[in-house]
This record gives C-alpha cells, sequence and structure tokens, in this order.
C-alpha cells in the first residue's frame, strides 16, 4: 500500500490507497497545517498510518518548489525552513521509498494517469486557489527542471501595469484570479463583502450581478495567461481546477472565449479545450500516489 499526502498551505491531506489507486477506508481525511514542525508531523503521521496499513511506499504533494531528488528549495506558505533534503531525510528515517513534487506537478501526474488523456499529449493543468500553479505534461512527460521552479504558470505577467504579485512582479495571473484577489475585487463593487471564492460562488448561483462580472473578469484573466502558454508550447487542452474553478459556467466561458481571441492557433483551428477536472480536491493526492505507483 501506498501514502499519499497533499501538503498546502492550511491543510494536509491523507490518503493510504491500493496499487490500483483505490483509497482504503477511513480515507482520504485532511488535518490542518502545523504553524510549525512540518517533517516532524509528516513523519508521526506516516509511523501512525504503518501502525495499521503495511506500506510500501510514500508520495508527497507539496505546495513548494522541490528539485528532482526531492529537496524543497522555498516554500512560502509553510513551516518548513528551505532548503530542506525533505524527501531523503522521511527516507532514511523510514527505510522505505519517498518522493516528493511540487503540487501542481502532481496536479498533472493525476490528469495523465486518470483523466483518459493519451499518452502523448501535451496539455497543461491550472490550479486555482489562494495561489495559482500548475503542471505541464509535454509530448507524454511531466515537464521538470534541475532548478526546481518549472511551470511557475501562476507567474506568467498578463499586464505589467497590474496588480503587485506576491513574488514581487506587477500584473501576474496570481495577482488578478487568486482567491484575495478576487475576493477583494469582489468586494469594492458590493456593499455585502465575503471572505472566500466558494462565497463568490454562492453568490453567483444565487443569481449576484457583481458575482458574475468576477467570475467573467477571472475567465478573460486566465483566457490570456492560457493564450501565452498556448503561444510556446501548444497544447491540446487545458485542465483547471481549485477553489476558484467554482466559479462555473461563466467563468469557463469568459475563459475560452479570452484563449480563442488570443491564441495563435485559432489561426489553425487547432485553439485547445478548456475543461473543469473532476474530483479535483483530490487531484495532488492521487498525483502523490502517482509519483510511487
Ligand atoms: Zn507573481
Amino acid at each position: 500500500m501506498i501514502a499519499a499526502f497533499d501538503v498546502g498551505g492550511t491543510r494536509i491531506k491523507i490518503g493510504v490507497l491500493n496499487r490500483s489507486g483505490e483509497f482504503i477506508s477511513p480515507f482520504p481525511r485532511s488535518i490542518p497545517t502545523p504553524s510549525e514542525g512540518l517533517k516532524e508531523k509528516l513523519n508521526s503521521l506516516i509511523l501512525e498510518i504503518r501502525k495499521n496499513f503495511p506500506l510500501e511506499a510514500v508520495g508527497i504533494s507539496i505546495a513548494a518548489n522541490v528539485t528532482r531528488e526531492g529537496c524543497v528549495l522555498h516554500a512560502t506558505n509553510l513551516p518548513i525552513s528551505t532548503p530542506v533534503d525533505l524527501g531523503q531525510i522521511l527516507m532514511e528515517d523510514l527505510g522505505i521509498p519517498v518522493r516528493i513534487e511540487n503540487d501542481g506537478n502532481c496536479a498533472a501526474l493525476a490528469v495523465s494517469r486518470f483523466a483518459g488523456v493519451s499518452p502523448e499529449d501535451t496539455f497543461v493543468v491550472l490550479t486555482l486557489g489562494t495561489g495559482v500553479g500548475g503542471g505541464i505534461f509535454y509530448k507524454g512527460r511531466l515537464m521538470d527542471s534541475s532548478t526546481g521552479a518549472v511551470a511557475e504558470l501562476g507567474h506568467i505577467v498578463v499586464d505589467p501595469a497590474g496588480p503587485l504579485c506576491g513574488c514581487g512582479k506587477h500584473g501576474c495571473l496570481e495577482a488578478f484570479i487568486g482567491e484575495s484577489a478576487l475576493v477583494a475585487r469582489y468586494n469594492i463593487s458590493s456593499i455585502q463583502p465575503l471572505e472566500t471564492a466558494l462565497q463568490i460562488s454562492e453568490r453567483l448561483e444565487a443569481g449576484d450581478t457583481e458575482a458574475l462580472a468576477v467570475a467573467r473578469f477571472a475567465g478573460e484573466q486566465l483566457g490570456r495567461g492560457m493564450a501565452i502558454i498556448s503561444d510556446i508550447i501548444a497544447p491540446r487542452s487545458f485542465y483547471v481546477a481549485g477553489g476558484v474553478a467554482g466559479l462555473g459556467l461563466p467563468f469557463l466561458t469568459a475563459a475560452r472565449e479570452s484563449l480563442h481571441r488570443q491564441c495563435f492557433l485559432r489561426l489553425l483551428n487547432r485553439v485547445p479545450s478548456v475543461e473543469f477536472v473532476r474530483e479535483a480536491h483530490l487531484l495532488a493526492l492521487k498525483g502523490a500516489w502517482v509519483l510511487v505507483s
């Protein structure tokens, strides 16, 4: 059996899966990400699981920049001092294979295995939440890099005159459609402020016009980012996951139209498709399983 973890800024999702990728009860479950001692917490979680399940390997998806060798180089929202050879340290402590990978890349791995894409496909997964990230499959292979920073799709600049991003640049995709940016945008125009993208989705379903405007704006910006990506690698498809994807059809339609207007491939009638991913909340966790299965 395989233990899989999806380590995010607010929660750690935990799974134990069999060789076929099926969750074993009572998994999946999740716990809050600790405010300190992430490495120790992961170690104790794995030891706890091992008491009840014969573990063969551990896969970890993490919201961080990670080298091919499993060294965590940089993590903005996690209680971990970097760089740290997290994969190697856990492997030595546990005596079983441990692989660790960026969460956007794990999402792409999961799509490659579960979304019915053909083995030679080029596609892009975009994860839209607090941060904006993703992963790229190029001709059937996950694009990786020895530098540990590949497919930083949230930091593509879609408008240099745009708002300041957490990375220090102006006008990154994340600065426009990261969850906090969308919530702030909604709150400027609404007399009933809110706190999450989920709440924007709920108001959208209730017919709120400000929520509809935010969904269309987010789609327009996403389309700009996808057009830039598209002009470089010409993917067949974009798969969209994450909490912001809850903005639904108005968001998706605006994204498709924006991509169509702005990507070169329109001249060849080869504009990539844009789809939501099913069961997107478990995508990175399933990708962590793919890492070691
Ligand atoms: Zn940025």
